[in-house]
């Protein structure tokens, strides 16, 4: 609910404008309903139309992706790329592929990591982008053919100043070898064009762990602020089994955390005595197989079919890493009843509106995604820094500047929160943070 006409007028065309387009309103309902007040308070921001210039993406492209399969079959898939917000840098982002992906969900991914972007403290504007190819079951040639003809396509509009796109759900380092080498080949340039490359041209240390790290991070500062305590000796449960998941495994695990569950979209596994860690990067990383595999490698471990049964386990800690949407209010108050005090999101908005809004109301621990994984995008921010100083930093280096950047992400989104009188209200906090500073250099720049 709006609290000003204003905030409720914009919206209002909003919806009109993207009919049916729910996540994109979903999220440019959230923020909307965090910064309204903030805009209430500074009135020129509000004669100078900022919320409808912020809400309104700078470029949106859509293009065809035609390749060839294994079997000499043409196929057809469609790309996208938004380039949201360029106020306080290059457009900065992912690329997703996965069967779901459409305009909706590459515009609220590119909304959100405008946000995110800012709360890092680096230089970088917001995008993203993607295709409704699933890389799920093709070969390796496949992935090549699609990723080539992908790049062959967007590689006109980005650039190392212009816009940087990195990995998303679907897309990691075979991918961004690929589309890699297939934009050096066109343009004729090594730039860091992409980031999340291999370390053997131009990748960062610790990229591949960051946003899992950077969760755990930002996660261990709520946990000392909020409730006093720490990951020591806590039960967790983590959705997905991909790169985001295994790293915030990873860190809980070195933190005293004990990860009793992790999912794909079919199931998930339940291990009493905690996940074994090399055994899921062996299934996920090297065989690409399914999290189900697990039960036949350690004995005692349960699978259980359907991906949303593991908010029924009982657990400290409730990490979502697999994708939008993935927790709901009653799950939400099923972890709670179980006497979860915190939900620390990984994936890009995995927790629904009302269910976010139900835990900041009962002071359980909610950290929104913009927040709490922009510890890779924030890594990846620190690949362009290396690349355009032409060299590389050692994994403890990154790290270490990984972990300050997390901690004040936590302190900017604790302090809005406070100020707005609800020190668990870290939904607003990261949103006011995050906005103030692109809202600032859209005015000084009339864009
Ligand atoms: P991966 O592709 O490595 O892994 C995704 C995981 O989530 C897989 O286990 C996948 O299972 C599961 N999953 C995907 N879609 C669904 C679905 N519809 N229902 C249930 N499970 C699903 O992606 P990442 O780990 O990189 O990304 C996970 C989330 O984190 C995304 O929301 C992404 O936007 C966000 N994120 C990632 C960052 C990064 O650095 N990688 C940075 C910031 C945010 P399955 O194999 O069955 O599809």
């Amino acid at each position: 609910m709006f609290k000003t006409e204003y905030a409720k007028n914009v919206y209002a065309e909003l919806e009109k404008k993207n009919a049916g387009e729910k996540e994109f309103l979903q999220a440019a309902k959230e923020i909307t309903e965090s910064i309204e007040d903030y805009i209430a308070k500074n009135p020129k921001m509000q004669e100078q139309k900022i919320l409808e210039r912020f809400l309104e993406p700078e470029r949106f492209v859509q293009f065809k992706v035609v390749w060839v399969d294994d079997k000499g079959q043409f196929q057809v898939n469609r790309g996208f790329r938004v380039q949201y917000n360029s106020a306080i840098g290059p457009y900065k982002g992912g690329l997703r592929l996965h069967p779901s992906v459409n305009a909706s969900i590459i515009k609220f991914l590119g909304l959100e990591q405008v946000l995110k972007n800012s709360l890092t403290t680096l230089p970088m504007g917001g995008g993203k982008g993607g295709s409704d190819f699933d890389p799920k079951g093709k070969s390796d040639n496949e992935v090549m053919r699609f990723c080539q003809s992908f790049m062959t396509e967007l590689y006109r509009h980005i650039g190392p100043d212009t816009d940087v796109p990195a990995g998303d759900i679907g897309v990691g380092g075979r991918e961004i070898g690929y589309l890699f080498g297939q934009y050096k080949r066109i343009r004729d340039e090594f730039t860091g064009v992409l980031t999340g490359k291999g370390l053997t041209y131009g990748g960062s240390l610790a990229r591949t762990q960051a946003t899992g790290y950077g969760l755990c991070y930002y996660a261990q500062e709520a946990l000392k602020a909020l409730k006093n305590t720490s990951f020591e000796g806590k039960t967790v449960v983590i959705s997905g089994s991909g790169n985001v998941a295994i790293y915030a495994t990873e860190k809980a695990t070195q933190l005293g955390a004990k990860v009793v569950a992790l999912s794909d979209s079919n199931g998930y596994i339940y291990d009493k005595n905690g996940i074994n860690l090399d055994v899921v990067k062996q299934i996920k990383e090297v065989e690409r197989g399914r999290i189900k595999e697990y039960v036949n490698r350690v004995n005692g471990a349960e699978y259980h079919d359907g991906c949303r049964g593991i908010w029924t386990i009982k657990c400290d800690i409730a990490m979502p890493c697999a994708t939008q949407n993935e927790l709901n209010l009653d799950e939400v108050k099923t972890l709670v009843k179980n006497g979860c005090i915190a939900v620390c999101e990984g994936a890009n908005m995995p927790t629904e509106l009302e269910a976010a809004k139900y835990l900041i109301a009962n002071k359980v621990i909610f950290t929104p995604a913009k927040a709490s994984n922009a510890g890779g995008v924030a890594t990846s921010g620190l690949e362009m820094s290396q690349n355009s100083l032409r060299l590389s930093w050692s994994f403890e280096e990154v790290d270490e500047k990984l972990h300050g950047i997390m901690v004040n992400i936590f302190n900017a989104s604790y302090k809005e929160a406070v100020e707005s009188g609800n020190p668990f209200d870290l939904l607003t906090g990261a949103n006011v943070a995050g906005f103030k500073k692109v809202a600032e250099a859209m005015m000084a720049q009339a864009i």
